[in-house]
C-alpha cells in the first residue's frame, strides 16, 4: 500500500510571470477542500518521454483556501524536464502529486520576521504572507519585510500584488532589489544580503525565512549568524 496519497490536480490557469517563469493554478479532483500549511510543497510526479518515473518538489505559492485550489510558481531549469513539463502545460492539463510536505513553515510564536528570496523562492512566501495578513489574530500586528531578489524588473513575479498588500499593511514592507537594474530603477540595488543587515540592525529576537538556491542562502544564514543571530531563528528551504 502506498504511504502517502496520490492525487489529481487540473490546471485552471496558466499565466506567464516573465519569459521563463509560469504562475500555474490548479484545483485538485474530488475534493472540496485541500489542506496544507503556508510554506509546504508537492512532490510532482510525471513519465519522462523515455519511460522513467520522476518525481520533483514544488512549493505551494498560494495561501489554503476554501477548496481545492492551490498555485506553483515555475521556473524554466535549461535542460530539467520537470520544470519545463509543468511551464509547458495548457489549461485543462492533469498533474499527479503527493503531498503536502515540509517544515519550511511560519515558527510560533510569531516574532517580527524577514522573509528573503530569489527568483521562485517567492513561491512560499508568497502563501505564508497572504495568509498570514488577512488576519489580524494571525499576524498579530507583527512586523514583516519581504527582501526579494531579481535580476531585473521583469523578473519580479507578483510585484504589483505585494505592492498591493504594502499599501494595504503598515506592517508589511515590499523591499524588492535588482543586481540588474536599468537606469530607471529607483528601487535597492545588488544582491538580497547587501540589505539585509538594513533591515535587521542591531536586533537578534526576530525570525527569518529564506528560500531559493543553495548559494544565496548559505550567503544569508552566514550574514544573520555573524550579527548574533541564534541558528534556531533562521528556517530555510533550498531548491537546489
Ligand atoms: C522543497 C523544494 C521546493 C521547490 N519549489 C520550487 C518552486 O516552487 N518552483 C520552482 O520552479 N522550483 C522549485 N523547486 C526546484 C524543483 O524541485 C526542481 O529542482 C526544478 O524544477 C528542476 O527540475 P527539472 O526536472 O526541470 O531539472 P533537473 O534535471 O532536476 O535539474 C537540472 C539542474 O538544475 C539545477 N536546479 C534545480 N532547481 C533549480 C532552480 N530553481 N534554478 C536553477 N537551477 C536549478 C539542479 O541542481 C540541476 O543541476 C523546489 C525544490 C525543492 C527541494
Amino acid at each position: 500500500m502506498a504511504k502517502f496519497q496520490t492525487l489529481d490536480a487540473r490546471v485552471v490557469r496558466s499565466v506567464p510571470l516573465s519569459e521563463f517563469t509560469k504562475h500555474l493554478e490548479l484545483e485538485v479532483n474530488g475534493v472540496s477542500h485541500f489542506g496544507f500549511v503556508p510554506g509546504q510543497w508537492l512532490s510532482v510526479k510525471a513519465i519522462t518521454p523515455e519511460g522513467e518515473e520522476m518525481t520533483r518538489a514544488y512549493s505551494i505559492a498560494s495561501p489554503p483556501g476554501e477548496n481545492g485550489h492551490f498555485a506553483f510558481c515555475l521556473n524554466r531549469v535549461e535542460e530539467g524536464f520537470m520544470s519545463n513539463y509543468l511551464c509547458g502545460l495548457e489549461e485543462g492539463a492533469q498533474v499527479t502529486f503527493q503531498g503536502p510536505f515540509g517544515s519550511f513553515i511560519l515558527r510560533p510564536p510569531l516574532r517580527d520576521s524577514v522573509f528573503i528570496a530569489t527568483g521562485t523562492g517567492i513561491a512560499p512566501f508568497r502563501s505564508m504572507l497572504h495568509w498570514l495578513l488577512a488576519d489580524v489574530e494571525r499576524h498579530q500586528g507583527h512586523r514583516f519585510w519581504l527582501l526579494f531578489g531579481a535580476r531585473t524588473e521583469q523578473d519580479l513575479y507578483y510585484h504589483e500584488e505585494f505592492e498591493g498588500l504594502a499599501s494595504e499593511h503598515g506592517n508589511f514592507h515590499f523591499l524588492p532589489t535588482l543586481s540588474r537594474a536599468g537606469e530607471e530603477w529607483k528601487g535597492l540595488r545588488g544582491y538580497v544580503q547587501q540589505h539585509l543587515g538594513e533591515i535587521v540592525g542591531m536586533r537578534t529576537d526576530m525570525h527569518a525565512y529564506i528560500c531559493g538556491l543553495d548559494k544565496m542562502v548559505k550567503a544569508n544564514r552566514e550574514l544573520l549568524k555573524e550579527l548574533g543571530w541564534d541558528r534556531t531563528a533562521i528556517r530555510y528551504e533550498r531548491y537546489d
